[in-house]
């Protein structure tokens, strides 16, 4: 880690923790004799409470470890015995109707739980290792996956570019970035928002199809019956579709396929694997699109990652190290005054952290990047280009929010974001 990371502030926490516990975690994790219903039950009433996207139960050589992500980051919970695992393992296999005597291929199930008026769908996977068992539950909500598309955290620039190409109702709008930094969220709720009136036949191929969203024709891939995202799509385009998204665009006839589409009058929305706006316009030349179909398809692209914001009830200001002050004005062009960091408080379970937010850049097909794309210039020069015009990259949105208080300047640089 950079020195910049350093917080120098004596009233901030040295380091962060890295277990969460609860009353309810506690009692259950002191207790000498499992009882496996309520034992499951309590653990995963817990981390739905902790806000968790994943547990794992995780056995080694005499324990069973079990852990969960809150916010994108592993948390330890407890440990028990690897003797009470069996029946944990079989009351998890019970609850999602898989066989419990199966101990030897990868089992696959989930289950539906209604939890104080939330409903929570729990996907469960289990594969074999050496000490036994792993299994992991992850957890899906519809409240995280689908939202206004004003809380997913663009700033007032970023957001005025995006529904300025969503207007537009034609061509291509890619979103990128590694797995789990939102792409679905994002998308997800692009496609409800132009929903909202029911005047559009909005048509998706998915693998899989993670949320229903009402009013959408959602189908989803089979790739052992060759319905591909690219069959899906040749499916869909016979449908008279206005809108349409295809999960990712990982290969060459996709890639086409999409970008062809998008230059018949419909919207076409997707995402690919890359680490940023311009590496994603790279990704589908490398793949073999035409850089005249690209320029001609593609109306922009959205790159970005999730971080988490500071806990409301516990931040503090505190004011940055000198090295902080350079990066800043080495990145911005301003020195900021104070930061927010969270001390940990009952509200956020002192993890200082309470939820995420989006951070975001918009790369516009304009006359200038399509003459970049025409000409065949380096990634390095686009990048270099986009940047003497004022382009906002993702480091500076996070820099930014982080001035604002919203995040930290270490979640930001967490997030392994281009700095140069
Ligand atoms: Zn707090």
């Amino acid at each position: 880690m950079p020195s910049i990371m350093d917080d120098g502030n004596s009233n901030a926490p040295a380091s962060e923790p890295k277990t969460v516990s609860t009353r309810f975690l506690k009692d259950l994790f002191s207790q000498t004799k499992v009882d496996a219903t309520p034992f499951v039950n309590t653990i995963i009433r817990e981390a739905v409470g902790l806000a968790s996207s994943d547990i794992f139960f995780e056995p080694a050589k005499n324990t069973v470890r079990v852990r969960s992500r809150i916010d994108g980051v592993m948390y330890y919970l407890g440990e028990f015995s690897l003797d009470e695992f069996p029946q944990i393992s079989s009351r998890i296999k019970v609850l999602s109707q898989l066989d419990p005597t199966e101990k030897r291929r990868i089992q696959e199930g989930q289950f539906t739980l209604n939890l104080e008026g939330r409903v929570v769908n729990l996907r469960v996977e289990i594969a074999q290792t050496i000490h036994g068992e792993l299994i992991v539950i992850r957890i899906h909500e519809k409240q995280s996956i689908v939202m206004p598309l004003s809380d997913l955290g663009f700033s007032k620039k970023t957001d005025e570019i995006y529904r300025d190409m969503l207007r537009s109702m034609s061509g291509l709008i890619l979103v990128c970035g590694p797995t789990g930094c939102g792409k679905t969220t994002t998308l997800y709720s692009t496609i409800n928002q132009l929903n909202e009136n029911q005047t559009y036949n909005i048509m998706t191929i998915e693998d899989p199809v993670e949320y229903q969203l009402q009013g959408v024709n959602q189908m989803q891939t089979k790739n052992d019956m060759g319905f591909t995202f690219a069959e899906g799509l040749r499916t869909i385009l016979r449908l008279s579709p206005d809108v349409i998204f295809v999960g990712e665009i990982r290969d060459r006839e996709t890639a086409q396929i999409a970008v062809e589409s998008g230059l018949t009058g419909q919207l076409v929305l997707s995402s690919v694997h890359a680490e940023d706006s311009v590496g994603a316009l790279f990704r589908l030349l490398d793949l073999g699109v035409e850089s005249y179909l690209l320029n001609a398809a593609l109306l922009g692209i959205v790159a970005q990652r999730l971080v988490r914001k500071n806990c409301l009830e516990c931040q503090i200001p505190v004011s940055p190290t000198p090295e902080q002050s350079e990066y800043f004005l080495k990145t911005t062009g301003r020195s900021p005054k104070q930061f927010m960091v969270g001390k940990g408080c009952p509200s956020c379970q002192n993890l200082r952290y309470k939820g995420r937010t989006g951070i975001y850049e918009v790369l516009k097909m304009d006359s200038k990047v399509r003459d970049l794309v025409r000409s065949r210039a380096s990634e390095d020069i686009l990048r270099d280009t986009l940047k003497s015009h004022g382009f906002l990259t993702l480091l500076q949105d996070g820099i930014e929010k982080a001035e604002r208080g919203v995040t930290t300047i270490d979640e930001v640089l967490r997030n392994s974001l281009r700095s140069s």
